[in-house]
């Protein structure tokens, strides 16, 4: 088996975007941050009997996730690999002692070497075993009644829906399949099978081209794999209509996760000067208009970004006029903000991930502050601010210390309004508290 350099894994549901990879920025100061703070690739696992059938067996004692039904592998808590698995084949994973644990996806060049599909030891992982996970994902979502609110919408979130590493987003009658992981990549033909099959869909378009792809050794795809993409996509939600670049936006094209977070800004939104800051295609700057918004200012480093959120507002025949666009870095555009004394009723903070692992913490941690810091220097009293982490490296307890942090530095007192997660349709696992990687806090500065 080859040497693999160590990989620390990120949580695939929200990767970081924009044209820049926002570690890049983190790291920025610190030559090698992931070298002292990124957990380390554990000697490779002793290679077992070829002739038997793929199977995984773990060093005593390491049972203890998997028994917590926590469905990451670690390479470090391997003992041995039996059989000569490939990326993405399936094995079974078995305790020191030989007792069965769990059927997961293989993949030997990823720090996570394997991701369980199943805990039942008489399941056999094919075409049905997937078709009875996607149906039951596709069946839940209806039963929340979820589809009342946007035709757009995440059928499928990975792990928290039992299939590891697989991504679905619908955007009206589109599909945008994103696999982030060896085992998904194997079944990919299977999966577009079952999808075209229960969903029907125009499309369905592969864009497996997230950070987490490079993490797990694989290749950047995307393009169409069933069906054409049409000219136009679209979603509606909550009545909002946005145009979506599912071939070459962010994502799968849209973020689908802050939908309802960008229906709350739009119901606080009257008669208040916005400030929306890394705005994509108009998310929350839309909703503000629509909910009689003073003024939008919108900003983010993607000009193609803002030509879209720009269209956005001519499609729901919004009031152009209260919307201003700045194509800039929000980090520089805060600064110039606070030194023209600019100031906001309400304000949108809502980045890219900074964090994908613990090992970004830190040097993300001072990227919220900032941003934060001269958030609440740009509200007036009885401000709003609605501040959003999407870091699987930063968790709720860390984001909400940042934020206290920045508030003090900037000299105001804030009350927490409310506290902000992902839409419905991204469901967490109680068992993968990784699902969780959306924060949001609804701030209030005292006056
Ligand atoms: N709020 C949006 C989603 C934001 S995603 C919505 O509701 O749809 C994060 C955005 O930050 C992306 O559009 C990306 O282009 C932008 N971005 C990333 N780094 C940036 C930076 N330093 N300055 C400005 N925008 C940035």
């Amino acid at each position: 088996m080859s040497q693999t350099k160590p990989r620390s894994p990120s949580t695939p549901h929200r990767q970081s975007q924009g044209g820049k990879d926002f570690r890049k920025r983190v790291q920025r100061s610190s030559k090698h941050p992931a070298a002292t703070t990124a957990p380390q690739a554990a000697s490779k696992p002793r290679l077992g009997n070829p002739a038997a059938k793929p199977c995984i067996t773990l060093k005593a004692g390491r049972e203890k996730s998997l028994q917590r039904r926590h469905p990451w592998i670690f390479s470090g808590a391997i003992e041995c690999v039996d059989g000569t698995p490939a990326s993405g084949d399936t094995v079974a994973v078995r305790d020191f002692s030989g007792d069965f644990l769990a059927w997961a996806a293989y993949n030997a060049d990823s720090q996570i070497t394997a991701r369980v599909w199943s805990w039942r030891e008489k399941d056999v992982i094919d075409a049905n075993f997937f078709r009875s996970r996607i149906a039951d994902a596709l069946a839940a979502r209806k039963a929340l009644g979820l589809e009342r609110d946007s035709n757009g919408m995440r059928m499928i979130h990975g792990e928290s829906d039992g299939l590891p590493g697989l991504i679905v987003d619908r955007y009206g009658d589109v599909l945008v399949m994103q696999l982030g992981s060896a085992g998904p990549e194997h079944w990919r033909d299977t999966l577009a099978d079952i999808l075209q099959e229960l969903c029907a869909p125009v499309c369905i378009y592969e864009r497996s081209d997230s950070d987490g792809r490079e993490l797990e050794g694989l290749p950047v795809r995307s393009g169409v794999l069933r069906g054409a993409l049409p000219d136009k996509v679209e979603v509606t939600e909550h009545g909002i209509r946005f145009a979506v670049d599912v071939a070459a936006g962010q994502k799968t094209g849209f973020y689908l996760d802050q939908r309802d977070n960008r229906a709350l800004t739009g119901t606080l939104a009257a008669g208040r000067d916005v400030l929306n800051c890394f705005c994509y295609t108009g998310g929350f700057s839309l909703y503000a208009l629509r909910g009689g918004a003073k003024s939008v200012l919108s900003i983010d480093s993607s000009q193609e970004a803002l030509q879209l959120a720009q269209t956005n507002v001519q499609l729901n025949a919004l009031d152009a006029a209260k919307a201003e666009w700045q194509c800039a870095d929000v980090f520089d555009a805060l600064r110039k903000l606070r030194d023209q004394n600019r100031k906001f009723d309400l304000i949108v903070l809502d980045p890219p991930k900074f964090a994908p692992t613990a090992a970004f913490a830190e040097k993300a941690s001072r990227a919220y502050k900032d941003i934060n810091l001269l958030g609440f220097k740009l509200l007036r009293p009885g401000g709003l601010l609605f501040t959003y982490s999407c870091s699987g490296g930063i968790s709720d307890d860390l984001f909400q210390k940042i934020i206290a942090g920045a508030a003090l530095d900037a000299g105001v007192d804030a009350q927490i309004v409310k506290k902000l997660h992902a839409a419905a349709d991204h469901p967490v696992l109680l068992t993968f508290p990784e699902g969780a990687y959306l924060k949001g806090l609804v701030l209030r500065v005292v006056g």
